[in-house]
């Protein structure tokens, strides 16, 4: 086994070694809530889903709180999502509220781990300063529209033109990941083979913001391998991220997980439940009176693990889960399946 020792903690490492295990070790998933609102139905079917899938096989699960972005985070969802999730019938074995050998669950208070996992990086020249503000790459972007900017060779340059300016002005830089002419390949347990260029597809992407905040890239991998997390099971939203997740589980010597990509949930107008657009939420549900049982059988119904709605608990669903069973998903609700969720209240 080969480890950077270059500013590299033995703590870290001894992480790391672990993770190499991890195929021998019993299943281990998680959930990973924003704080950044109440769940919607949408983050709990991922949620379902993400629990079914580890505690079919037997597996640990855990609660991870990610509110890095501490403008949209808020103390008061913590507390919030983890009483959804309970409502739910959801458990874990290891969160912010029960603690765990690998505590703390909530990223915000985790920062010494991507300290470290940055310097391990850094040591071994992964890293560049990135002077660049959000406006530069617009400007330069060949599709000033397109939601994602692959930060590449013309970026790179027009770096290094501005670099010695920005600096005279004082101006912190973000710490980019620069990638390599590599093909990234994995195969998604639900969506199969996955290729990617790591030039085209991904770019050189952000581990530090110019603000000090952790990328949510870096975070997420640095506690996926802390915690020994060997499923990761989330929204098809992040389908694109683990491509650059793979790039930093190579620099810091660890093995990826089996990814699992779940299609998001799309509403009765079509479109797709999210925070943002302020989606049904499982409390606003609940306040009419919903009982938690029959939003499970909707959801479970929706993934295909049941082939018509009925009220369940979670942990019935347990014996009938089988990934075949997304072949018979459905990826929308419509207003009937409202109005049987709403039927009995
Ligand atoms: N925190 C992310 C979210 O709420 C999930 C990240 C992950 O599962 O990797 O969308």
């Amino acid at each position: 086994m080969q480890f950077a020792t270059n500013g590299f903690s033995e703590q870290y490492q001894t992480l790391v070694m672990m993770n190499t295990i991890s195929t021998i070790k019993s299943p281990r998933g998680r959930y990973a809530p924003s704080p950044t609102g109440f769940l919607h139905l949408g983050n709990a079917r991922t949620a379902l889903a993400a629990w079914l899938h580890t505690r079919s096989q037997g597996g640990e699960f855990i609660l991870r709180i990610e509110d890095l972005d501490s403008q949209r985070s808020k103390s008061e969802y913590i507390e919030a999502n983890i009483a959804e999730l309970k409502w739910l019938g959801l458990d874990w074995d290891e969160g912010p509220d029960v603690g765990g050998k690998y505590q703390p669950y909530i990223q915000s208070q985790r920062h010494n781990m991507y300290h470290e996992a940055l310097e391990h990086l850094q040591s071994q020249r992964n890293l560049f300063e990135c002077y660049l503000s959000r406006k530069d790459l617009q400007d330069i972007a060949s599709a000033p529209h397109e939601k994602q900017i692959v930060y590449g060779l013309q970026e790179r340059k027009l770096n290094e033109q501005v670099t010695e300016q920005k600096k005279l002005e004082g101006k912190t830089p973000s710490l980019r990941f620069g990638v390599k002419s590599q093909t990234l390949r994995y195969t998604d347990l639900l969506q199969g083979e996955q290729l990617f260029s790591a030039m085209h597809d991904v770019g050189d992407f952000i581990v530090k913001r110019a603000d000090g905040q952790w990328a949510y890239q870096l975070a997420v991998v640095v506690d996926d391998i802390a915690m020994n997390i060997t499923e990761v099971v989330r929204g098809d939203d992040l389908l694109n991220s683990t491509a650059a997740q793979l790039l930093l589980y190579e620099a810091l010597r660890a093995t990826p997980p089996a990814f699992m990509h779940v299609p998001l949930l799309a509403d009765e107008t079509g479109q797709r439940m999210s925070k943002r657009k302020g989606s049904l939420t499982l409390s606003a549900i609940k306040e009419k009176g919903v009982k938690a049982q029959r939003l499970i059988g909707l959801l479970a119904f929706s993934l295909g693990i049941l082939d018509k709605v009925q009220e369940i608990e979670a942990k019935d669903l347990i014996s009938h889960y089988s990934r075949k069973a997304y072949d018979a998903s459905i990826l929308q609700l419509t207003e009937k399946h409202l109005e049987w969720l709403y039927a009995t209240t």
